[in-house]
């Protein structure tokens, strides 16, 4: 795989739009990636000029791909672009994996400024050189006016398992604790109050980063979760049900030790949402044997993404597939997943 230079740059010119003629696969299509696509990703392994990249692969593998269509496109604290890249270097660390290589595929819209597309690129990469992975491959499609909201992105991504035991759901075990990396729903409330006419504002941001300090720190440390899941969509409640479901085990959760800071504790009640359900994007919960409870903890303190890191409950043998939530009155209630979505395109 060639690293990529570019020779020739072409002058940017802001005032430019997509056009159908830029998905071509002639002169335009070359011209928008000379101009955008490579001086954005300069530096980056990337492989445009052939059908793929050829990578040098040895052991077990984590593979994964997702697509980021979030509306708006800015929000504050990040982008479609860093979504795109954190999104899928997280989840491959929860995989246990060392994020290596990504691609990354663009879906443009006729009419999309290309100083918008630039924006984008310019965060992928910063985030790609933050999480320490390669962008290996890309492509570029146009569609017409109307026919996408502006621009999509795919990224797909390779990673090196670091464990010789996996990090799964049904590596749970009765008696395991939960710990939850720090407060939620920041990223849903973020993209919420960014959206035209939503009708609240907030200065809150969202909690969009890489997690490759904390899961990195707790594998250094010897630390092997029996499970890791980044809280996105669906928040805090899907993804401890989806594992409880899939381990048949139960998760009893306290409310108190949950993290929500004020800000989004008022946009809940003000919307009637309830944080569990809210998305995120830089947050996750471990699954560990209680004996490595404390010592986890101690080590995603140490970390700016898990300073707040905190144990906030334990897998039971039952009510199988069940999880429920202590809240300040020692009264438990049950946690579900949304029957539909909160809110569609949050990531
Ligand atoms: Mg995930």
């Amino acid at each position: 795989m060639s690293e990529f230079t570019l020779s020739c740059p072409v002058p940017a010119n802001d005032e430019e739009t997509i056009k159908l003629a830029h998905g071509g696969g002639g002169r335009a299509m070359a011209r928008l990636l000379d101009s955008v696509i490579r001086p954005g990703f300069r530096g980056a392994s990337l492989e445009l000029q052939h059908d793929g990249a050829v990578l040098d692969l040895a052991g077990a593998t984590a593979f994964t791909t997702d697509s980021y269509v979030v509306k708006p496109l800015f929000f504050p604290g990040g982008d479609i672009g860093t979504l795109a890249i954190n999104g899928t270097v997280n989840d491959l660390l929860m995989c246990g994996a060392r994020p290596l290589y990504l691609s990354v595929g663009f879906i443009l819209e006729e009419g999309l400024p290309f100083a918008t597309l630039r924006r984008v690129v310019a965060s992928m990469h910063d985030a790609a050189l933050a999480a320490g992975v390669k962008l290996a491959t890309g492509d570029t499609k146009v569609v017409d006016r109307g026919k996408a909201d502006g621009l999509f992105v795919n990224t797909a991504g390779i990673g090196r398992v670091l464990t010789p035991t996996p990090i799964a759901p049904d590596q749970v075990r009765p008696g395991d604790a939960v710990i939850l990396s720090g407060d939620i729903g920041r990223h849903g409330i973020a993209v919420m109050a960014a959206r035209d006419g939503f009708g609240f504002e907030t200065s809150i941001e969202s909690d969009c980063a890489p997690l490759l300090g904390p899961v990195l720190g707790l594998l250094d440390a010897g630390i092997v979760p029996h499970c890791l899941r980044d809280l996105t969509r669906g928040g805090l409640a899907s993804a401890t049900v989806e594992i409880a479901e899939a381990v048949k085990l139960a998760i009893a959760l306290d409310e108190r030790a949950i993290a929500v800071c004020d800000e989004v504790s008022a946009a809940c009640e003000l919307l009637g949402f309830d944080p569990l359900h809210v998305a995120n994007e830089g947050r996750f919960v471990a699954f560990v044997a209680a004996k490595d409870a404390k010592p986890a903890v101690e080590i995603l303190r140490r970390h700016a993404v898990s300073a707040n890191a905190a144990i906030i409950g334990e897998v039971r043998e039952a009510p199988a597939g069940q999880v429920s939530c202590r809240g300040a009155l020692g009264v438990a209630r049950v946690v579900d997943m949304m029957s539909g979505e909160q809110l569609p395109r949050i990531c």
